[in-house]
């Protein structure tokens, strides 16, 4: 095998590995189209699977897939044999249904049970691009390719990783609700005043028509003091006034002694 094939290989799987949770032995789900290719291909799926993988790999399959095999006749007896060669995983179809179709099943949305997809349908081949998180094996001739991973599986680990490593819009929400109910902050709101205030007339302008107010009000009091001080020819008069009182005052307690 090629070094550029090798790791592509690699590197495929071990996207699959980072974002998928995929390991070793790497579960190789096989349908009776890629059992029929290999034998006219002449391709050892048992020796040479592990080989193209460079790692340790289980070859599964299922009931329903070694049935239609089966179903369909002395054509592919080889293929069935190869099929049945491989320990079977349960699909839970009591009635067998189409290969593709199981496999389908076996899937599920987003492929929990970590399954490499060996198949040479076509229909199955672009149902299994549409699900996250699922390689797809097949064979050109007789070399065997691992398809890059789909459009689905990336979009959807870039989702997880946004996820782990980032705030999502949720959590987000979720933390500017608790803000405001445990502390009664609202964000936003703060934010938009800020803004208002950058918008505004400028601080320190205001700051000195406040104290030119003051200044202006500070002289009118002035002004009224200055009016109420008395002349001091009135003061020496009030203060002459007041010694006479006294003088009375005390020639009449002088008077109540005697
Ligand atoms: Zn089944």
């Amino acid at each position: 095998m090629k070094i550029s094939r090798r790791r592509k290989v690699h590197r495929y799987l071990n996207f699959f590995c980072n974002n998928y949770g995929f390991r070793q032995p790497y579960q190789v789900l096989i349908d009776g189209t890629f059992c029929y290719a290999a034998l006219k291909n002449k391709f050892n799926i048992r020796e040479q699977t592990p080989k193209y993988m460079d790692g340790d790999v289980k070859l599964l399959t299922t009931q329903c897939v070694i049935q239609e095999s089966a179903n369909l006749g002395h054509s592919i007896y080889g293929a069935t044999v190869i099929v049945k060669q491989f320990a079977t995983h349960r699909c839970g179809h009591t009635m067998p249904v189409p290969g593709s179709i199981c496999l389908e099943s076996m899937l599920g949305v987003n492929n929990p049970n970590r399954y490499i997809i060996a198949t040479q349908d076509k229909e199955l081949q672009t149902v299994v691009r549409r699900i996250p998180g699922t390689p797809l094996l097949y064979l050109h001739q007789r070399a065997p390719t691992l398809e890059q991973p789909s459009a689905a599986s990336l979009r959807m680990a870039r989702i997880n990783s946004n996820e782990k490593f980032g705030v999502s819009k949720t959590d987000k929400d979720t933390l500017t609700n608790l803000k405001q109910k445990k502390f009664g902050v609202t964000e936003p709101e703060e934010q938009k005043k800020r803004k208002k205030k950058k918008g505004g007339p400028n601080p320190l302008s205001c700051k000195k028509k406040k104290s030119a107010t003051k200044k202006e009000t500070v002289p009118t009091n002035k002004k009224k003091r200055k009016r109420l001080k008395v002349s001091k020819h009135m003061r020496e008069h009030w203060a002459s006034l007041v010694k006479e009182e006294l003088a009375s005052k005390r020639n009449s307690v002088a008077s109540k002694k005697n």
